[in-house]
């Protein structure tokens, strides 16, 4: 696999490149926006991994143009650790995940593997359980010929539960994963998204509930 890695804090830049070649990846490494984009136009590698603050040209701005030129190369974004709006900001530029910094080595390479399994086309991709479909680019969730529109919040808890179907997702992961651990967000901000979208699962009447386990959190369940 060939990534590219374009970031300008160097020091990152050449641990991801580290993390990446005791894999056996090869990674080219740029520190700029504009010189990222014209690497990436190549469409030489298999995968990007793309800060959102670049000198030169943002890491959305990057991700937007290579899109527009048809250049599906998956995008892994990298954004700052309270910044949600760069997250929803870099899946609507086309971006196909982000990650927060900072991150382990091995969240790294999971993605990195996720999104390379991938083949070609990531626009209509979905996630489902149950009667339920989420759109994982416009952020609608779908039960038959109903949807509904999910906030970036209630996009990334909803994406969580139904990617971990087999497990209890607890409220710390939430939190840590949706609210990047920031001190503003509490388990009481995880309890009123995961009550916003019970309400809207309840408004597209589908038979998938969101289950309260006391004390571990919460699973998504089929009920009848
Ligand atoms: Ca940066």
């Amino acid at each position: 696999m060939n990534a590219l890695v374009v970031e300008d804090e160097r020091n990152l830049a050449d641990a991801i490149c580290q993390i990446l070649a005791d894999e056996g990846t090869r990674a080219d490494v740029t520190y700029d926006g504009p010189t990222g984009l014209s690497l990436a136009k190549t469409g030489a590698y298999d995968a990007i991994v793309l800060d959102v603050m670049l000198p030169g040209m943002s890491g959305l701005d990057v991700v937007r143009e290579l899109r527009r030129e048809g250049i599906s190369t998956p995008v892994l974004m990298l954004t700052a650790r309270t910044s949600t709006e760069d997250k929803v900001t870099g899946l609507d530029a086309g971006a196909d995940d982000y990650m927060t910094k900072p991150f382990e080595s091995a969240e790294l390479l999971a993605r990195l593997r996720a999104l390379t399994r991938r083949t070609g086309d990531v626009v209509f991709e979905v996630s489902s359980f149950g009667d339920l479909t989420l759109d994982l680019t416009t952020h609608d969730l779908r039960c038959g010929d109903r949807s509904v529109h999910l906030s970036g919040k209630e996009f990334e808890v909803m994406k969580m539960l139904m990617s971990s179907t087999a497990r209890v997702v607890s409220k710390r992961d939430l939190l840590n994963r949706v609210w990047g651990g920031s001190a503003d967000a509490s388990e009481n901000s995880v309890e009123a998204y995961v009550s916003f979208l019970r309400k809207k699962i309840k408004h597209i009447q589908s038979s998938v509930q969101i289950t309260t386990l006391r004390m571990l959190g919460y699973r998504l369940e089929v009920i009848n």
